[in-house]
C-alpha cells in the first residue's frame, strides 16, 4: 500500500487535464474522476450538432490522454457529494474516497431559468448525445417536409429557432443557415431548402453581448447576409412540441429548438456548503481554494474569482479554465515538493488571468475576433479562429481528421456527417 500523497481531480474537462499534466512528477497518487469516459472539446461542439464534424473528432477517452501516466487513475463515475471536513469524496456507485487534496473542475450545466420542461422541446449543447440529438431533428425535419403535402406542415418543419445570442447560440444559426442554403440546397426535390427559416432570438439588445458592440454590429450582419433573422430584446414566454412563444406575443411554428440561453454551475458545488454565486459557482480565493478549506481547489468554469486586472469575474471560456486548471496542479505539486524536502510550505501565489481574446464564428470566411485591444472580421479571423481551435484539440489525430473534414467541406461545401442512426425496427410495423 502506497503512503504518497493522494490527490482527486473532479472532472476532465480543460481544467481537470490541465490539472493532472501540471502534476507531473508530483510523486502523487491522482484519481482523475468523470461520469464520462471522454474529454470534450466543447467549443466545436456545435459543428457536430450542424454535421460538420464527426463526434470522434472532438473528444478523446481520458483514459488514453493519461495511459502513459502510472501515477494517474482514471474512474468512470459521478461524484454525488464532497465532505470538505473529511476531505471525501462520495460517489454513485457507492464508493467513498478520501484525499489529501480535492480539484473540484466539474464545469457547468445547462439551465432553463425555471423552466425545466422546456428541456424535452429544447436541447442545450453540452454533450455528445446533446449534439447528435440536434443533428437528428435538424436532419429528420428536412426529412419530413419532403413528405408533407401541406405548406403550414412543410414550413413548420423547416422553421428552426436558436435561444441565446451567445458566441454558440451565433455559430449554431450560422451554421443552420449555411446548411440549408449551400450544403442541402441540390438534394431535395419537393421544397426549396433555402426557405427554410432559421431564427435566432435574444433577450438583450445585440448578439455576442459579451463583445464589442462593433462585434456584435459584425456579427448580425454576417448572420442576416446568411440568412438568419435576429429578433433581439425578446423572451421566450412558453415552448411546446409545436412552437414557441415570444415576449411580443408572437407564436413561432417550429420543429427545432435549440437552447443556449443560460448556464449555472453543476449541482455537485452545493455540496462543498461554501458561498456560491446566483448562477452556482463557487466563490473561491484568490489562490483558487475554497475559503476555510486551504487544501480543497475550485478551477474552471465553476470557480468565481476576480481577476485583480479588470477587477471583473475571470468568464467561463476554454483558455482560462486550462490557465486556472495549470496553476492548481502546479500549486499543490510545489507544497508536495516542500513537505518531501522538509521545507515551510511556499506562499500561495494569486491566480492572474491572460486574456488571450475572443473568436466567434457565423460561418465561411465570417468571424469576429478580439485581440489585445484590436477588433479584426472577415477571412482573417475565420482563419485565426481555425488555427486556434484545431492548436488547442487534444490528440495528434483529433487535429489531422478536423482538419481534413474542415479542408473537404471548404472545397465542397459538403457536411457529410448527416446520417441518423435509425433502429432496424423502427419501420417494420410500416411494411
Ligand atoms: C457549446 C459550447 C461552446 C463553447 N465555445 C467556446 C469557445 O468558442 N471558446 C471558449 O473559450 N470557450 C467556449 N466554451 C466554454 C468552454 O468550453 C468552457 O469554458 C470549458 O469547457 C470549461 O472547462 P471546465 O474544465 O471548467 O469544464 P468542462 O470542460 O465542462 O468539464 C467539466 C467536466 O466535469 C465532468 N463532471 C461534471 N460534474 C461531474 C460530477 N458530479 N462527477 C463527475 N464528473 C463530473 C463533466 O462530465 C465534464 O467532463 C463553450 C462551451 C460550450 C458548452
Amino acid at each position: 500500500m502506497s503512503h504518497s500523497p493522494h490527490i482527486v481531480v473532479i472532472g476532465g474537462g480543460f481544467a481537470g487535464i490541465e490539472c493532472v499534466k501540471a502534476l507531473r512528477g508530483a510523486n502523487a497518487r491522482i484519481t482523475l474522476i468523470d461520469r464520462q469516459n471522454h474529454h470534450l472539446f466543447q467549443p466545436l461542439l456545435y459543428q457536430v450538432a450542424t454535421a460538420a464534424l464527426s463526434a470522434t473528432s472532438i473528444a478523446a477517452p481520458i483514459r488514453e490522454v493519461f495511459a502513459k501516466r502510472k501515477d494517474v487513475s482514471v474512474l468512470m463515475d459521478e461524484v454525488r457529494s464532497i465532505h470538505p471536513e473529511m476531505r471525501a469524496v462520495n460517489l454513485a456507485s457507492g464508493r467513498r474516497i478520501e484525499a489529501d487534496y480535492i480539484v473540484l473542475a466539474a464545469g457547468l450545466r445547462s439551465v432553463y431559468f425555471g423552466n425545466d420542461e422546456w428541456e424535452t422541446h429544447a436541447p442545450s449543447l453540452k454533450s455528445i448525445s446533446d449534439a447528435i440529438e440536434i443533428r437528428r431533428k435538424f436532419v429528420s425535419a428536412f426529412e419530413a417536409a419532403e413528405l408533407l403535402d401541406d405548406d403550414a406542415d412543410r414550413s413548420r418543419q423547416l422553421t428552426f429557432v436558436v435561444i441565446g445570442a451567445g458566441p454558440t447560440g451565433v455559430e449554431m444559426a450560422g451554421a443552420f443557415a449555411e446548411l440549408s442554403r449551400k450544403t442541402l440546397r441540390d438534394e431535395y426535390r419537393r421544397f426549396d431548402t433555402s426557405d427554410a427559416r432559421v431564427i435566432l432570438i435574444e433577450g438583450q439588445d445585440r448578439v455576442l453581448p459579451t463583445y464589442s458592440p462593433g462585434s456584435s454590429e459584425q456579427a448580425k450582419r454576417d448572420l442576416e447576409e446568411l440568412g438568419v433573422e435576429v429578433m433581439l430584446n425578446t423572451l421566450v414566454e412558453d415552448m411546446d412540441d409545436m412552437a414557441v412563444t415570444l415576449s411580443d406575443g408572437n407564436r413561432v411554428a417550429t420543429s427545432t429548438i435549440v437552447w443556449a440561453a443560460g448556464v449555472a454551475g453543476e449541482s455537485i458545488g452545493s455540496t462543498l456548503n461554501s458561498e456560491r454565486t446566483k448562477g452556482g459557482k463557487i466563490v473561491v480565493s484568490d489562490d483558487l481554494s475554497v475559503p476555510d478549506h486551504p487544501n480543497i481547489f475550485v478551477a474552471g468554469d465553476i470557480a468565481h474569482v476576480i481577476d485583480p486586472k479588470s477587477n471583473a469575474p475571470v468568464p467561463g471560456v476554454a483558455p482560462a479554465a486550462i490557465q486556472m486548471g495549470r496553476f492548481v496542479g502546479r500549486a499543490i505539486k510545489r507544497e508536495l515538493n516542500a513537505t518531501r524536502n522538509n521545507r515551510p510550505s511556499p506562499d500561495r501565489s494569486a491566480f492572474v488571468y491572460r486574456d488571450k481574446g475572443s473568436l466567434a464564428t457565423i460561418g465561411r470566411n465570417r468571424a469576429v475576433a478580439e485581440l489585445a485591444g484590436r477588433r479584426f472580421s472577415g477571412y482573417p479571423a475565420f482563419l485565426l479562429w481555425a488555427i486556434v481551435h484545431i492548436y488547442f484539440l487534444i490528440g495528434y489525430r483529433n487535429r489531422i481528421m478536423t482538419m481534413l473534414q474542415w479542408f473537404w467541406q471548404y472545397v465542397h461545401y459538403d457536411r457529410s456527417a448527416r446520417i441518423i442512426p435509425t433502429k432496424s425496427y423502427e419501420f417494420r410495423d410500416k411494411e
